[in-house]
């Protein structure tokens, strides 16, 4: 199907909180990993997110070019071109943008989503992420209350975070000191702020522990149970309408069972970078390994061009990452959830 135009991704997000799922939110950087993401929710018949990040941006506008924007438009024309022949319904989406981020990356997509709506076309992206979770409450809220009042007017769903997620993604790093549990008090000036501004969904990453990158078990000590706390407190303060969408970060190597309670608890998204980078790269390690001496040209010997052509270690690749966003829309429970009929 196409991407999800607004009100087809409105609908995923309510039937996935409805239903007690999320959606796999995956970080891509180039047409393959595209390609792996549609094959794989595809696979499991869930509709899904395919996201970019700045790194991702610019790594994909190439290397003597680092425009972050340049590479994310690229990437979601490519997704709009070949999004028709897969039989489920994906979302774009972008992933965490700083203030000082925010006019490279962000204003640059809205405003390309503004030319394209004037000129009678679809949004380029469904939705983009601000992340001021490094900023004071008060702070973060002003910056997302402007940039809801600008998203509203392209149907375009806005992504926030509060508290912060621990660990460190396309070279930013939390602190030490970072507040990795948010409040219910804090998610509740969240909901008020936007709110005023517009009684349309938005997404909430509330953090209760996470943490991004891969970590051995025990290391990270996730608290779902704060969702429900802060679930609670909107709905007793602010009604049914406020209940959140929440977004799920930093959940490579978590627990089945703290997944699942997010998801009880209202996480719609869940973002999926570094597990997914991971089945991408181990299967073109298999594939070098394997065949060492066809990869290389060692000795003076002449390689074999059959091993050293990207194409079928870049196929192996794709299938491998595709084959583990089967895993996660099974873990997320959207396997067999798709709204295409
Ligand atoms: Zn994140």
């Amino acid at each position: 199907m196409p991407v999800a135009d607004y009100g087809q991704f409105c609908e995923m997000l309510d039937r996935a909180r409805k239903g007690r799922f999320a959606y796999p939110a995956i970080n891509v950087t180039s047409l393959t990993t595209a390609n792996a993401v549609l094959k794989g929710l595809a696979d499991s018949r869930s509709d899904g997110i395919i996201q970019v990040s700045t790194g991702g941006g610019a790594f994909a506008s190439g290397a003597a070019v680092k425009d972050m924007a340049l590479g994310a438009i690229s990437i979601a024309e490519h997704v709009h071109r070949v999004a028709p022949r897969y039989p489920i319904y994906v979302a774009l989406h972008t992933d965490h943008c700083q203030a000082d981020k925010l006019d490279p990356f962000v204003m640059s997509l809205v405003e390309e989503t503004e030319r394209r709506r004037a000129a009678g076309r679809p949004n380029l992206f469904n939705g983009h992420m601000f992340d001021g979770s490094a900023l004071p409450l008060a702070d973060n809220l002003d910056i997302a209350v402007k940039l809801l009042e600008r998203f509203k007017r392209s149907d375009l769903i806005l992504e926030i975070e509060v508290g912060v997620v621990g660990g460190e993604e396309d070279g930013v790093s939390a602190s030490a000191a970072a507040k990795l549990y948010t409040t219910p008090e804090d998610t509740l000036e969240v909901a008020r702020r936007l709110r005023a501004v517009s009684a349309a969904p938005y997404l909430l990453a509330a953090t209760f522990g996470n943490v991004h990158g891969m970590y051995k078990p025990g290391q990270v000590k996730l608290k779902p149970s704060i969702l429900k706390d802060c679930q609670d407190a909107v709905v007793a303060t602010l009604g049914e309408e406020a209940r959140f969408h929440f977004v799920f970060h930093g959940g490579s190597g978590s627990e089945l069972r703290d997944i699942h309670e997010a998801l009880d608890h209202g996480a719609v998204k869940m973002n999926i970078d570094t597990d997914m980078q991971y089945a991408f790269t181990r299967a073109i390690a298999d594939h070098c390994f394997k065949n060492y001496d066809g990869v290389l040209r060692v000795d003076g010997d002449v390689g074999n061009k059959h091993a050293y052509d990207p194409r079928p270690y870049m196929t192996k690749a794709e299938n491998a990452m595709a084959a583990r966003v089967v895993r996660a829309t099974a873990e997320l429970r959207s396997a067999g959830t798709t709204m295409m009929q």
